[in-house]
């Protein structure tokens, strides 16, 4: 059974500010190549939140990529300042919240790592 946690986020201009409840179980680590490009960092973390938890206030530019499949996804941005804020199907069910602007942040611990086929060879031997 997933815990639901409350989440909050402002981007870095602060024009855009999000709520959201989101289920523990569903934050994991994103190797696609799509992350990779749109964050300008080799993996992104998300977590994910049904639509009817989650409040945006302010307008975030949303930009629709179309997968070779014909699929075709919508990215949420500040338009300003360029934080990425989410991803969300065009029919905006569910939105993949990008955790790096939220303030819990440090308590979104992936539970899985998706698309490992493109991750970095270098991913498993970070050392400390
Ligand atoms: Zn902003
Ligand atoms: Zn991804």
């Amino acid at each position: 059974m997933s815990e639901e946690m409350y989440v909050n986020g402002i981007c870095h201009c602060g024009k855009i500010k999000i709520t959201a409840q989101i289920e523990k179980n569903t934050v994991r680590a994103c190797h696609c190549t799509d992350c990779q490009k749109m964050s300008g960092a080799p993996l992104r973390a998300i977590a994910i939140a049904p639509a009817d938890k989650i409040i945006i206030s302010g307008n975030p530019k949303e930009y629709v990529k179309i997968a070779d499949s014909g699929n075709k996804r919508i990215q949420a941005f500040c338009s300003e300042c360029g934080t990425q804020l989410y991803a969300t199907d065009v029919d905006k069910r569910s939105y993949n919240l990008r955790t790096g602007f939220l303030e819990q942040k440090n308590e979104l611990k992936p539970l899985h790592h998706v698309f490992t086929n493109s991750w970095m060879s270098w991913i498993r031997n970070i050392d400390f």
